[in-house]
């Protein structure tokens, strides 16, 4: 099939790739140059794990192209997918102009019968306006041609984002007409391996279908660190409770660890939207917005801990402390600092006058764009480390799972380990001769 993915970022480059992948003919588009640019040459511009072998993979073998020119990408395909980004707007309701715009461009290109899919996440009611910004180029152009608006919200998690599109759990249509479910069930039938989840439901279903996946695992998150909050102040170990809770077949395990809060490019934006989307028909999702503060509050949880321990009397309670911080991105496996809980922890610790020194197996570029030289960079996660009054650890990477606590404790002024993720058993880390401060488990201040 002919394929077009305008929006070759985190969705479009992963989607457009596997659709490659699976046989399809795929113009990925964007209006950034450079990236085009960039990808014609094999340059990756996210880092995804598996992401470039396909990319090159498929480049070379002729299946997966990229251009900036969008008449040409829709002229010779018959699906047009609308993958661009869709910020929060000034009153945290997500923001249409990208979209919108595609749907012009793709308006004045087409000439023959278009299935245009918006895979960006969008509030229930998009797909009429994107209907009606087609219809009203076409009626610029004095011309009709007939063509068709699907809901098709993407669910790929970053950093696994390959695997999740080629094996996804489910691939949710949101279409009112037969004929192109076909074809988007024939699109998507090479994915349908691991499960055969395919749901074709009405269009404002399939919108509403990505906020409400968003808003629950959001709210599941903001419920555990409450509960990690409480154990902690009861004296209570929230790991224990998660088994305790999880073994629970109506609950289960997933998205049931205590942090520093949620982050990331979507659920924080998702979760406003929806709330202003309820907002505008006067439904007042309390729910929702007692998540959205609760969250706020999570991501001062580590720096109020190190404020409580390390603390001094005076508007820079930190001045003259130094920190070692692992991990910046949102979430491991990906350089998406998005939102990022590590955004607001370390601007907080520089507020209050402390030196920081970070790594990040990937996302240490991305966080220059943030901090600049506010804060200096190590590629080595150990030599950051020497003279630091403590390390504080934000990211779940794998490799900061069994470090070498012996460096480490040499390497620190003090063994102080800040965990906001959890990593170590507390027992354990107090055997080593370290004053271990997790999330809501014993021992803490
Ligand atoms: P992104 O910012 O990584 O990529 C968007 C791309 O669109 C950019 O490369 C940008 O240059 C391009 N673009 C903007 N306007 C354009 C135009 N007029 N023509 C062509 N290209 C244009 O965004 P993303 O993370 O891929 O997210 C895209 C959408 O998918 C959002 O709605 C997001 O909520 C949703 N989503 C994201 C994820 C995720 O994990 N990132 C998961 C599921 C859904």
């Amino acid at each position: 099939m002919k394929v077009c993915v305008v929006g070759s970022g985190y969705v479009g480059l992963v989607a457009g790739t596997c659709f490659a992948e699976s046989g399809n003919d795929v113009i990925c588009v964007d209006v950034d140059k450079d990236k085009i640019d960039g990808l014609k040459r094999g340059v990756i511009p996210i880092y995804e794990p598996g992401l470039k072998e396909m990319v090159l993979r498929n480049c070379e073998e002729g299946r997966l192209n990229f251009t900036t020119d969008l008449d040409l990408a829709v002229k010779e395909s018959l699906v047009c997918f609308i993958a661009v980004g869709t910020p929060p707007g000034a009153d945290g309701s997500a923001d249409l102009q990208y979209v919108l715009s595609v749907a012009r461009s793709i308006g004045r290109a087409m000439e023959s019968f278009k299935i245009i899919v918006d895979k960006s996440t969008v509030p229930v009611g998009t797909a009429d306006k994107v209907r009606a910004a087609v219809n009203d180029e076409l009626g610029k152009r004095g011309t009709h041609i007939e063509f068709d608006v699907v809901s098709n919200p993407e669910f790929l998690k970053e950093g696994a984002a390959i695997d999740d599109f080629m094996k996804p759990d489910r691939v949710v249509i949101g279409t009112d007409n037969v004929r192109t479910a076909e074809i988007m069930k024939e699109l998507y039938s090479a994915f349908m391996r691991k499960s055969n989840r395919l749901l074709v439901m009405d269009i404002r279903s399939a919108e509403m279908t990505k906020y409400a996946a968003n808003a629950m695992l959001a709210t599941r998150i903001t419920f555990m660190n409450q509960i990690a909050n409480l154990c902690e102040v009861m004296g209570a170990d929230v790991m224990a409770v998660r088994e305790g809770i999880g073994s629970d077949s109506r609950i289960g395990y997933d998205f049931l660890f205590p942090g520093v809060g949620y982050g990331g490019s979507c659920f924080p934006k998702d979760v406003k939207a929806l709330v202003k989307t309820a907002d505008e028909c006067s439904y007042d999702f309390v729910l929702l917005k007692a998540v959205e503060t609760a969250n706020e509050r999570q991501k001062a949880i580590l720096s109020d801990k190190i404020l409580r321990r390390l603390g001094s009397a005076g508007d820079k309670p930190l001045a003259g402390k130094r920190f070692a911080i692992w991990g910046l991105s949102f979430k491991p496996r990906t350089d998406d600092m998005r939102d990022a809980p590590s955004l607001t922890i370390i601007n907080r610790l520089l507020e209050m006058g402390a030196s920081v020194h970070a790594h990040d197996p990937e996302a240490m570029n991305e966080a220059k764009k943030h901090f600049g030289d506010r804060i200096s960079y190590s590629v080595n996660k150990y030599d950051l480390m020497r003279g630091a009054d403590a390390l504080v650890i934000i990211t779940e990477w794998n490799e900061y799972r069994n470090p070498d606590f012996d460096r480490i404790k040499e390497l620190l002024i003090n063994p102080i380990i800040f965990d906001g993720r959890n990593l170590y058993h507390p027992a354990r880390m107090k055997e080593a001769g370290f004053e271990y401060l997790p999330i809501g488990r014993n021992g803490n201040v």
